[in-house]
């Protein structure tokens, strides 16, 4: 008798877009495989948790049944690409958008034991020549993941230095001039080993809309040959930047393409963070909701689910799923604004714009129970903190000034915890490394503030820092800046400096 051994499937939903018919089966899904939740991703994808493994293949061939799938979501290759989720502006979206679908495919592994193995398909690959099935790959695949987003300025959504490469769309009069590349980003790290750490991406040059994949296939080429295979811990394409250096990057790049990269463009980021509410843009309505933490679920009183599945039944635009594992109902036509508009109430799914701006700021990782990793609670604890801090914001006055606050249960970093005003790492059970500084836009990693501490510990400092913070902001002045000018963590330049301040 065979354990009820259970797992969690991720999909790749390249950009985060996905057809009402593709919400109507992924709730399907969860609901008759999983664990009746879906989990919206800080990578714009969704995740099924606790799937027997007996229902592996069938969940698979159902997620393929509806276009999607589940091919290299995981594993040492490219990963979801993420893209600007853009409500405001939708023309680009869509051009953008299609580049991130491109470039996802472009890189999926070429091997057909996906469909061999999952999708019943007749075995094709020649083990023998395994170079000619995976022409950029080869035969060893890269040391570890790789990362690839694409944001839009002045929204940093996607926090694109957290890729390993980043492309960052420049707009010239409304349109796509082309990209700046960004290089070496990435959140993970290991408790008590230095020589791993958060590192935010470096922009190396500019690429013309088109030269967009080959330029993708060729930084990943480079990994793939110079990536550390001997340490995983060291095997990330940060450290493959770090140990040659900008310049080596750059000119191996260029060398390999055989044509230069520009001099990267001006661009300004102002935010990491989604906006939320309805949107017009080019004659469709937009809704961002929000999300706590990418849970979808029926709540006690808050049928979030259900409400949704109503939606995504008469609606006929797309769901993004942001990179702050939010929502947006997208491109809902005028017709249909009135009849979504009424669910929404029916179903209060824009509660959340009473929230305070710290909560609607806020993103946890999964964690525990489901997993495997998880050295404390993440997404099961962060909501309650945030009770207890809201709290002193209202004492301070801060209920409604934005504040970047991330959580991980462990230092994998999946909520891109480096990056954010206020955050914690998980150590143990209720313990919690706990950082501050991050920029308020994802352009700056925060700082070790204090260590191994609870909550009782965590809402001292807290307090200690937003009275402070309240009393002696400039105007327009974040509180990552702000805890920085104030002497309360050192600037963090480079994640080679992160163990140093
Ligand atoms: Fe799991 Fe760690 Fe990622 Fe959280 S950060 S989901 S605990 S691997």
């Amino acid at each position: 008798l065979e354990p009820a051994y259970q797992f969690m499937i991720r999909a790749r939903v390249p950009g985060g877009v996905a057809t009402p018919e593709q919400w109507l089966v992924m709730d399907d899904i969860a609901h008759k495989y999983g664990n009746q939740t879906l989990k919206l991703t800080t990578r714009q994808t969704f995740q099924m948790h606790g799937i027997l493994k007996w229902n592996l293949k069938k969940t698979m061939q159902e997620i393929n049944g509806a276009l999607l799938d589940t091919l290299a979501a995981c594993g040492d290759v490219n990963r979801n690409v993420m893209c600007n989720v853009n409500p405001y502006q939708s023309a680009v979206h869509e051009e953008v958008y299609k580049w991130s679908t491109k470039l996802s495919n472009h890189l999926l592994p070429k091997t057909n034991a996906y469909h061999e193995i999952w999708l019943d398909k007749e075995k094709v690959a020649d083990s023998r020549k395994p170079e000619e099935i995976e022409p950029m790959y080869r035969n060893l695949y890269l040391p570890r993941k790789f990362k690839i987003g694409i944001a839009v300025p002045p929204s940093n959504d996607v926090d694109i230095h957290s890729h390993d490469l980043g492309f960052i769309a420049i707009l010239e009069d409304g349109k796509l001039q082309g990209f700046n590349v960004a290089v070496g980003g990435g959140m993970g790290m290991t408790h008590g080993d230095t020589d791993t750490y958060p590192q935010i991406s470096r922009v190396i040059g500019f690429c013309p809309v088109e030269k967009i994949i080959e330029v993708a296939e060729t930084v990943i080429t480079i990994q793939r040959d110079y990536g550390n295979r001997s340490d995983r811990m060291n095997a990330r394409f940060k450290y493959t930047v770090d140990a040659r250096g900008i310049d080596w990057i750059r000119n191996e790049l260029n060398e390999r393409l055989e044509w230069e990269l520009e001099e990267a463009r001006a661009y300004h980021f102002d935010h990491n963070g989604d906006r939320y509410g309805w949107v017009e843009g080019d004659g469709k309505w937009h809704l961002n909701l929000f999300i706590q933490n990418g849970r979808i679920t029926d709540f006690e009183n808050y049928f979030l689910m259900t409400g949704l599945r109503e939606i995504a039944k008469i609606h006929t635009g797309e769901f993004r799923l942001t990179p702050n594992q939010n929502l947006i109902i997208a491109n809902v036509t005028n017709e249909k604004k009135q009849e979504i508009v009424e669910l929404v109430e029916k179903y209060g799914l824009t509660e959340g714009k009473h929230y305070s701006a710290l909560r609607r700021n806020s993103m946890a990782c999964v964690a525990l129970p489901t997993c495997g990793l998880a050295m404390a609670e993440s997404e099961r604890y962060l909501p309650s903190l945030v009770d207890k801090i809201e709290v002193i914001l209202d004492e301070v006055g801060l209920h409604e000034k934005e504040i970047v606050i991330r959580m991980s249960g462990c230092p994998n970093g999946c909520s891109r915890p480096a990056l954010a005003e206020i955050a914690f790492i998980g150590k143990a059970p209720g313990k919690y490394n706990m950082y501050l500084g991050g920029g308020f836009s994802g352009e700056r990693l925060n700082s070790l503030y204090r260590e191994n501490i609870g909550e009782k510990e965590i809402l001292e400092n807290l307090r200690k820092v937003l009275f402070q913070y309240a009393k002696e902001r400039q105007e327009g002045e974040h509180l990552g800046d702000y805890v920085i000018r104030a002497g309360y963590v050192e600037e963090v330049h480079s994640g080679l400096d992160f163990h140093k301040s």
